[in-house]
């Protein structure tokens, strides 16, 4: 969500600031600016809609200078237009600011500023802040910078030049993240780390309350009070390539392509002769085989594996797992014991709701284990316990390899679990462990059927409503499934446990409804039938997905997609694939930016 980028060194920093803001687009914003210092002066320029605007714009105009901030909004507070975009200005033009995140008592602020005579251009919560560092400045910029820190209340990552030290660079964040990228005469500021990654890859992630001052040949990392905190520099150990198109149209069909790599590289290093290894989580094994509830809490698509992940540890290692909404868990005084364990799920490490969620849960004096795909994000520096999926870079905003794998993770969890409280037969447990290797194959099996899934999706391009049943873990993939469509497609799509149907929804079916049924459990699979034909008799057009000894789906449904045989659960993960690729399909047919869909962004700062 929104980007931030900043440079101070030998070059001219608009050539960073513009292509930093480029590597982060995938997080999706609504406009986009920079500021550099030159001399005395700041020079700014902004623009709303894309960095292609905004490029245009600043090449028109001369805007060199070797220090400079960079933005791209993702609007919280007033519209996206040319006067809310970053970076905002104070009112004497000596600082100019870039923000991510929310200040929670501007308005108390801004009356403040503006009883003393202050002015506003915008409708931001970001405009404050400059201003302050103008009411603050006697003499010391930094000085300027920690007073105004200390008035904020809410989220923030800021970058902030001023034109009475325009060879420094000033940052410091609070929930929302921020790292600095060490150069060789040069130095960079970012959001996150595809923005530095072609240029180095040693870096400091700086924590909640540090700062950071930033010159040529100098970072410093210290307090509010000044004092240096000796940071360990991280050094990034994936690659710029990881993260190329490498030809494909849009990131989120490479992505999806790159899932029997992404599951194998998340699974095999923990599984050692016909065994789960997890020791790298140096959780206790007397805590785990006593453990009696789990709370699985996420957002998102994050949620919807932490339902799957709900029935997979039940099933498998039959411990008690609620999983929860983060948005609503701290709100709603849950009930939670000091040994139940706390499994949080994100791909970015950095979801807002997710990590408040976190903080809650460890203030109630609870271990925290998360599945985190972003090495050295918040979520993972402040969790007791890390498994990470390892899908690598994901950068399309609708996720696909890091969902899969965050369900490998949690399948790994639930045998381990199942083994250490002696619940599973031997039998099964290698059964489950060898369907797990086999999982590579089948994914590229499901791969292969992209053409038809492609020309399924150019049937119902005009569709207006969809409607995914399923039952059991099918209910949590329906989940899935429908948000995958209706995030990139912008079609009203709904998820139904399919023995819901008769108790309401049913009445929404009529000719040519799009219902798409997830059959992929066995047990289950005469119910789902007598659903398909409640609904065919209804006028509904099906779309059935099940596995390949299903043969009666194809009597039933307009259209049948089979699933590689394998357990009941990991049937159902691997279902998704054909429902990532529909909807990517339909989105594509319809011309948008599969990538980037509207109002949605990769990593959610904001609560
Ligand atoms: N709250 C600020 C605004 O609306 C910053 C938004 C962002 O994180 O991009 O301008």
């Amino acid at each position: 969500m929104c980007g931030i980028t900043g440079y101070v060194g030998k070059n001219n920093a608009i050539d960073f600031l513009i292509s930093g803001l480029e590597k982060l687009e995938y997080r999706g914003y609504d406009s986009a600016g920079i500021c550099v210092t030159n001399g005395s002066a700041l020079k700014l320029c902004k623009t709303e809609g894309r960095i292609s605007v905004l490029k245009e714009k600043v090449f028109s105009f001369d805007v060199s200078g070797k220090t400079g901030i960079g933005h791209t909004r993702w609007a919280t507070h007033g519209m996206p237009n040319h006067l809310n975009s970053h970076p905002h200005l104070s009112n004497d033009k000596k600082f100019a600011v870039v923000h991510n995140g929310i200040i929670e008592n501007y308005s108390h602020i801004k009356r403040m500023l503006a009883d003393r005579g202050f002015e506003f251009a915008s409708e931001t919560d970001t405009e404050i802040i400059p201003n302050l560092l103008q009411y603050y400045y006697n003499g010391d910029v930094f000085d300027a910078f920690a007073k105004t820190v200390e008035c904020l209340e809410g989220s923030y990552a800021l970058g902030v030049v001023s034109a009475h030290q325009p060879d420094t660079l000033f940052a410091v964040r609070k929930d929302s993240p921020l790292i600095v990228g060490l150069g060789d005469n040069e130095n960079y500021l970012a959001s996150d780390i595809p923005a530095i990654l072609p240029l180095t890859q040693k870096i400091y992630i700086l924590e909640s309350g540090e700062f950071a001052i930033i010159t040529k040949d100098d970072v410093k990392i210290v307090n509010s009070d000044k004092k240096i905190i000796n940071k360990e520099i991280f050094k990034v150990t994936w690659n710029i390539d990881d993260a190329k198109k490498d030809g494909y149209d849009f990131y989120m069909l490479k992505e999806i392509t790159e899932q029997p790599e992404a599951v194998m590289k998340t699974i095999l290093p923990r599984i050692k002769n016909e065994k789960i290894d997890l020791s790298e989580l140096l959780l206790d094994d007397e805590f785990l085989k006593k453990l009696e509830r789990i709370h699985i809490v996420a957002c998102g698509s994050a949620f919807h594996a932490a339902v799957m992940g709900k029935d997979y540890i039940e099933g498998i290692s039959r411990t008690a797992v609620s999983a929860e909404l983060a948005s609503e868990f701290r709100y709603k005084n849950p009930i939670i014991n000091k040994n139940d364990l706390v499994i949080i799920i994100s791909q970015s490490g950095e979801t807002s709701d997710t990590l408040a969620a976190l903080r809650y849960a460890k203030g109630k004096g609870n271990k925290i284990l998360s599945i985190v795909n972003v090495r050295g994000s918040s979520i993972a520096r402040e969790s007791d316990y890390v498994l990470y999926t390892h899908a690598g870079p994901e950068i399309a905003v609708a996720t696909t390899k890091a969902y899969l794998t965050q369900l490998y993770v949690l399948m790994l969890f639930a045998i381990y679990l199942a083994e250490l409280k002696d619940v599973i037969l031997h039998e099964q447990y290698l059964c489950l462990i060898n369907d797990m290797i086999q999982s590579a194959s089948q994914i590229k099996k499901l791969l292969s059927k992209s053409d038809y899934l492609n020309s399924l999706a150019q049937k119902f391009i005009d569709v207006k409503d969809v409607f995914y049943i399923g039952r059991g873990v099918d209910n949590s993939l329906a989940m899935e499934g429908s948000l995958k469509l209706k995030e990139i497609s912008y079609i009203h799509s709904e998820s139904y446990a399919a023995g819901e149907l008769k108790h309401g929804t049913i009445s929404l079916i009529e000719d040519g409804t799009l219902v798409v049924a997830l059959c992929t459990q066995k047990k289950l699979f005469g119910k789902m039938l007598s659903n398909i034909k409640e609904v065919k008799a209804r006028g509904a057009y099906v779309i059935a997905i099940g596995t390949e000894d299903m043969n009666d789906l194809e009597t039933e449904a307009d259209n049948v997609i089979f699933i590689p045989k394998t357990n009941e659960y990991l049937a159902a993960a691997l279902a998704v694939i054909p429902l990532q690729l529909f909807a990517y399909y339909i989105s594509l047919h319809k011309g948008f930016d599969v990538d980037k869909p509207r109002n949605l962004a990769k990593s959610v700062t904001v609560e």
